[in-house]
């Protein structure tokens, strides 16, 4: 019999139900979630949670919002897929808004962050060859993240993945972030990019520093390398500027965004100033390049973004977010509380992130441990004070119940 997908079934069957049929690629709470609206989800028991996970950095204009609703039905209604091939209407619009917006001049669309940096890493290959005798060699920076395909996994900094899936693709070389005598040296005539997010965010929350950009941008221009922004957590108004190496006043040869761009449809680009523009028909693309659905959703929440001047909200919502933490910091053993705008996080004593997480998942309250001792907040970019208050009284109540995490740690 086929799987009717009725709604109604109670949890426990839909749960047996995915453990029979879902892959295990992620350790999932006994929980299915059936609806979301602004800042809140619901699951199949009516149970309402606050969400500062954001569907991973995602929903920036919260759960379902009227302006993605919209576009999906009206461009669904004219065109849904006319194949990779042509120019379609809402793709040549979302391109216009992007280079409007940014300092870039040209854009590939794809459908996810890593393959959005699957392009950035071929551009950057393509450029080795034509113009640098054939360098290959991509810098990127430990703990960074860049993906899970295996590309953008051997480009990602993470100890861990480390023997994954060998062999890796080759050429990759990682340097700590902010060092820069580190970065300079493994420069070598075989170097074609640097590649790094200017904020980490799955590595915890560690922003660049300010010189590190600068001397980065400085080499990067002395040597004819190509500089490359993974802006796909950082950017669209994510951490209180559009995209956040405005506030480095650095600007990169290339940027990659994923993420926020869709508002949770899946949406990436690639985005190049002209004098990288060196892709030529049949080295890059893919089916759902440019799909009208995606490219209407698109520039329907770059509009929505710009038209309620989110990253301003992102960065008022985020100050005040630090504040608050740091009120509680005065009581609950957290510690280093950093971030930018609405890209936050703080630390905990060790190896209790999980915990807290599944703590408040308790308390109806969504937040994100991006490895054992983090905290990671990173909610819409619509959240107002109001959520916030209700997030920092769940958060405050759950670390007095779990007080001897407290006395683990004074
Ligand atoms: C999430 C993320 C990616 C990967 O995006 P996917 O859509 O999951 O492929 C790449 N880089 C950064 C900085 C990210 O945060």
């Amino acid at each position: 019999m086929l799987f009717d997908g009725k709604t109604g079934a109670a949890a426990s069957e839909l749960l047996r139900q995915a453990r029979k049929s879902v892959m295990d690629v992620a350790v999932r709470p006994d929980i299915v979630m059936e609806r979301g609206e602004g800042m809140y989800l619901w699951d199949t028991e009516g149970n309402r949670y606050l969400d500062f996970i954001g569907g991973w950095a995602v929903n920036c204009l919260g759960h379902s919002p009227a302006a993605i609703r919209e576009a999906l039905q009206r461009q669904a209604a004219v065109l849904v897929n006319a194949s990779p091939s042509f120019y379609n209407k809402p793709m040549i619009e979302l391109a216009g808004l992007l280079t409007d917006i940014s300092c870039f001049d040209k854009v590939f669309f794809a459908s996810s962050g890593a393959e959005a940096n699957e392009g950035a890493i071929k551009l950057a290959r393509k450029h080795g060859v034509k113009n640098l005798g054939g360098a290959y060699e991509i810098v990127c920076i430990e703990n960074g993240f860049h993906g899970r395909t295996l590309a953008t996994m051997s480009a990602t900094g993470k100890k861990q993945w480390e023997p994954l899936f060998a062999p890796k693709v080759s050429g990759f070389r990682h340097v700590p972030l902010n060092d820069f005598e580190a970065c300079a040296a493994a420069i070598t005539d075989r170097t074609c990019a640097v590649m790094l997010e200017p904020v980490q965010g799955e590595g915890g929350v560690h922003p660049a520093d300010a010189a590190f950009l600068h001397r980065l941008r400085q080499i990067c221009d002395e040597r004819g390398i190509m500089l490359i922004f993974d802006e796909i957590q950082t950017g669209i108004g994510r951490t209180g500027n559009m995209f956040a190496y405005e506030h480095y006043g650095v600007q990169a040869d290339v940027m990659t965004l994923g993420k926020g761009i869709g508002g949770g449809f899946p949406l990436s680009a690639l985005l190049v100033k002209e004098k990288f523009n060196i892709f030529e028909p049949g080295d890059q693309g893919g089916t759902y390049s440019g799909q009208p659905l995606a490219m209407a959703v698109g520039s329907a929440v770059i509009r929505e973004v710009v038209r309620r001047e989110l990253p301003r909200n992102a960065d008022t919502q985020g100050k005040y977010i630090v504040a608050e933490l740091q009120r509680l910091a005065k009581k609950h053993p957290i510690a280093n509380i950093r971030g930018m705008g609405l890209l936050l996080a703080f630390d905990l004593p060790a190896g209790q992130g999980p915990n807290l997480v599944s703590e408040c998942l308790k308390e109806g309250l969504l937040i994100n441990s991006p490895n054992a001792g983090t905290i990671r907040l990173m909610p819409p970019l619509i959240v107002a004070k109001g959520e916030i208050d209700d997030m920092v009284e769940r958060l405050d109540k759950v670390l007095d119940r779990t007080s001897p995490l407290s006395i683990v740690c004074s």
